[in-house]
């Protein structure tokens, strides 16, 4: 799960990381208020949306003015954000962060993220900062230093220290970076989050170090420990079939293809999606309905897949282990028909129950296309999808 950047300098602040004053607002005429009671004579206006890179698409401006900042609230609420981590259709701005302007000398980069190699929080920093961090990784990784925090140590001060100095904190600006990264590491730690970014971290003109972005990641396993990090959640940044699916808690992810794919088990789902392409095709989403569907789970399931306009052809991918094939056919022949089916549908299963399942669909009447392997299942349906196309 993603936040917003207040939202996620707010919960630096709680650890000790500073951060510019800011108001977050939902208009112009908030954004105004908030300008006028944090006081001048330098803001940012900045747009509010899950994506980094907006700086460059135009969502984030210096306002040397009240009237400027109501100029700038006015244009970039309601914008289309495009940024290279939006994708073109880009992305609606709802909210605003108005912040007091600060006095940079230096941007830096630092982040913490989860490290499944050596299983440890990764501290990463760079001199790089307010650049594009996979830009830095790829044309000069020598500018990019790590720290593989020991969970049972934490953060060492000289640790701390030693990267500060590397990534060009001056001197007398070390102790400053050494809380930073140490808050830094301890929120990350304790909000259970899977990617912590503070780019740019900066240095002012008088030597404090201020975290003046933030861009937070949650692991979703982990949230049900922190009902403070959920009520942050902002579904208008989600995308729809999406946050439908997580309310029914069925794991789907949309993807660019046109091939419908309903699986049970994560590692099934993702066997079959390379099946398809395999054979040609590419699946428009990925879609676990886990090991309890029930046939109501199913029709939503089926529903959420058919909201998608590019899917052309369906595959149901079926192993039939604590899951019945008998419950998941009769599941498929109620969802068809309540969908009013009209792409395609592949139906492959084996398992428990499997000669049941067969009968069911054989008895429904309904047009299904059955397969018996893998291979046979993911071919009909690429060619169920080109002959659509
Ligand atoms: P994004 O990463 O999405 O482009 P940032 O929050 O990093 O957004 O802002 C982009 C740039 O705008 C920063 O690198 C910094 O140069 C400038 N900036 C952001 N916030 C402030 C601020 N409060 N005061 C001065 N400059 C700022
Ligand atoms: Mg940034």
């Amino acid at each position: 799960m993603k936040i917003h950047e207040y939202q996620g300098k707010e919960i630096l602040r709680r650890y000790g990381v500073p951060v510019p004053r800011g108001i977050a607002c939902f208009n112009a005429t908030a954004a105004l208020e908030a300008a006028k009671s944090l006081g001048g004579p330098v803001w940012v206006v900045k747009a509010q949306i899950h994506a980094g890179g907006r700086g460059k698409g135009g969502g984030v401006k210096l306002a040397r003015s009240l009237d400027e900042v109501r100029t700038h609230a006015d244009a970039i609420l309601g914008m289309q954000l495009v940024t290279h981590q939006t994708g073109p259709a880009g992305q609606k701005v709802r909210r605003l962060f108005i912040e007091e302007g600060a006095d940079i000398q230096k941007e830096l980069y630092v982040a913490a993220v989860t490290d499944r190699i050596s299983q440890r929080v990764c501290l990463m920093g760079s001199s790089e900062g307010g650049m594009d961090i996979e830009e830095v990784a790829a044309s000069h990784p020598e500018k990019i230093h790590k720290i593989f925090v020991d969970p049972a140590l934490g953060l060492l001060d000289a640790d701390a220290d030693a990267l500060a100095l590397k990534i060009g904190v001056p001197a007398a600006s070390v102790p400053a970076a050494r809380a930073v990264l140490k808050g830094l590491y301890q929120a990350f730690w304790e909000t259970d989050a899977s990617l912590a970014e503070i780019n740019p971290l900066i240095v002012t003109g008088d030597g404090r170090v201020v975290a003046l972005d933030a861009k937070w990641n949650f692991d979703s396993n982990a949230l049900y420990r922190h009902p403070d990090i959920v009520e942050m959640r902002d579904l208008d940044e989600e995308d729809p079939a999406e946050v439908e699916a997580s309310k029914f808690d069925l794991a789907y992810i949309q993807l660019d293809g046109n091939i419908g794919c309903l699986v049970n088990g994560a590692g099934l789902a993702m066997a079959t999606m390379d099946t398809i392409k395999l054979f040609g095709g590419e699946p428009a989403n990925f879609l676990d309905v886990g090991g309890g569907a029930t046939a109501e789970k199913v029709t939503e399931a089926f529903k959420i897949m058919l909201s998608n306009a590019k899917v052309e052809a369906i595959l149901v991918n079926i192993f039939g282990g604590i899951m019945k094939c008998d419950v998941i056919a009769q599941g498929v022949v109620t969802a068809s028909r309540a969908v009013g089916l009209k792409v395609p549908l592949v139906v492959r299963m084996k398992g428990t129950n499997e000669d049941l399942g067969k009968k069911i669909l054989a008895e429904s009447g309904l047009p299904i296309i059955s397969a018996d392997t893998m291979a046979q299942a993911a071919e009909r349906v690429v060619a169920a999808a080109s002959k659509k196309a």
